[in-house]
């Protein structure tokens, strides 16, 4: 394990009171947004570790990744729950003022590069930090192997057998390891360079259909890669793009019954009819059904719960997760040009040289190997809790898109910082259990 780097060493602990020590595993959006939340509703001093296999904290901003649009307008983008707006009136005060972008359009509806967003991420990080005498952060490079209870908190193991206990961990660890959203754009820029020189290339394929894929497809063609892109999605879709807002639909009667089958089949059927009616559109219906289902989810017996992550979560992650409609555009024209098609889905790692990863699957797998135990008992309660067999499996709350493999959402950012404020609001942290000095 590297011990990479600890902001404030001088931190002023009052004599006697114990210091919490906290895990947040994941330095993506996700645990970034646990530990601003950490910093503005944990009221008692802490430590917290902010643990990454490989990317330090707002990685996601670096590189070409961060020259891709964020596929959600600003407007859905604030690290702050209590101020909606606070990222586009960030962007507003930052970028716009008096500038010719902020007359054409406002700074809510923008889709911005993912460096800007980070470098706000990371601002109202510095400000939350610099509120806090009583608070020392340790950003941690080191991968998790292991996770479990123990008498004196939660035991935290590391591929190069070190470990370390803690009064709360908080998992973050989105899609995992083993699609780690750096790779994608690695692997992808080194086959285009690659193919870019061969006399007759292969195409290039991509697995994946998110804002991942989105996003590399268009940065290969703008810097320059003209051969064949091959797209392996699942069922040949398209991300999906975001609605023109909200309007004003009525919906037919929910069915009585308690089965997940019957209520994805009514919500094809409402989405059928939002599309045939004028104005109507099928994003309104799916984020009404989202609501509607995190609050049915808490009743759903195990075995429905499970049917949903088995079956249904991918086509609810997809039509969820919605890319800029002029990011859609492109795409959309990018097949109608016709260097670039579907064909049909398979695994890419039994695939050529030529294939590169870009799937976005929350990684509740994962997670369950570094507990030990099997999915199928795992899941997820309105705190974030992680619940085993139904029962809190105490000092662990997850957070972000892995938590999204256990119950239905987050699929939004909003969704995800509301998460992680409740998860940290739920979390037993104002009188620690134990003393502990790092
Ligand atoms: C072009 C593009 C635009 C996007 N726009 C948006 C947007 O507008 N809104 C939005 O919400 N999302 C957006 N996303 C997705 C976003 O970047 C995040 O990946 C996603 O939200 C999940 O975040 P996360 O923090 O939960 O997980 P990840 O981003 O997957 O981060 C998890 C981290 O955990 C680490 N990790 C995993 N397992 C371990 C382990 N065992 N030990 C140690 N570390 C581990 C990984 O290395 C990784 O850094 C976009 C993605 C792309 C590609």
């Amino acid at each position: 394990m590297f011990f990479e780097r600890i902001v404030r060493e001088d931190v002023a602990f009052a004599d006697g009171l114990p210091l919490a020590k906290i895990a947040v595993i994941g330095a993506g959006p996700s645990g970034l947004a646990t530990v601003i939340a950490l910093m503005r509703r944990c009221h008692c001093p802490f430590e917290a570790w902010i643990v990454d296999a490989q990317d330090a904290p707002g990685a996601f901003g670096d590189g070409p990744a961060g020259g891709a649009l964020t596929a959600e307008p600003a407007r859905d983008l604030s690290v702050l729950p209590d101020r909606p707006d606070d990222f586009a009136r960030w962007l507003k005060e930052n970028f716009l003022s008096n500038g010719a972008v902020a007359a054409l359009r406002g700074p809510q509806d923008l889709h911005v590069p993912r460096s800007v967003f980070r470098d706000y991420v990371m601002a109202r990080f510095g400000e939350a930090l610099a509120l806090r005498r009583d608070v020392r952060i340790r950003t941690i490079r080191g991968t998790v192997r292991h996770i479990g209870r123990r008498n004196d908190g939660v035991y935290v193991g590391f591929l190069d057998g070190e470990n370390a206990v803690f009064d709360h961990v908080f998992v973050a660890t989105g899609f995992g390891i083993a699609q780690r959203e750096a790779a994608s754009w690695r692997d992808a820029a080194a086959v285009a360079e690659r193919l870019s020189h061969e006399e007759n290339p292969a195409p290039l394929t991509l697995v994946g259909n998110g804002p991942r894929l989105a996003a590399i497809l268009l940065d290969l063609r703008m810097r320059g890669f003209t051969g064949a892109i091959h797209v392996a999605a699942a069922a040949g879709r398209l991300p999906q793009p975001h609605s023109r807002g909200y309007d004003g639909m009525v919906f037919g009667e929910p069915p009585a019954s308690r089965s997940l089958r019957d209520a994805f089949r009514y919500i094809r059927r409402e989405c059928s009819s939002a599309e045939a009616r004028r104005g109507g559109q099928w994003q309104t219906v799916v984020d009404a059904a989202s609501d509607r289902l995190s609050v049915v989810w808490r009743n759903l017996p195990q075995a429905e719960r499970n049917h949903y992550r088995r079956h249904l979560l991918r086509l609810h992650r997809h039509f969820s997760v919605r890319i800029a409609g002029d990011i859609h555009r492109r795409l959309a024209g990018e097949f109608e040009a016709g260097r670039t098609r579907f064909v049909p889905p398979h695994d890419p790692k039994s695939a050529d040289g030529n294939t590169v990863d870009c799937r976005e699957v929350p990684a509740a797998r994962a997670l369950a190997g570094l507990l030990g135990c099997d999915v199928a008992t795992l899941s997820v309660d309105d705190h974030g809790h992680l619940l085993s067999h139904d029962a809190p499996l105490s000092g662990l709350s997850v957070v972000g898109a892995v938590a999204s493999g256990l119950r239905p959402g987050p699929f939004t950012f909003a969704e995800t910082v509301r998460q992680a404020y409740r998860s940290v609001l739920a979390a037993p942290l104002s009188r620690p259990a134990r003393v502990s000095r790092g």
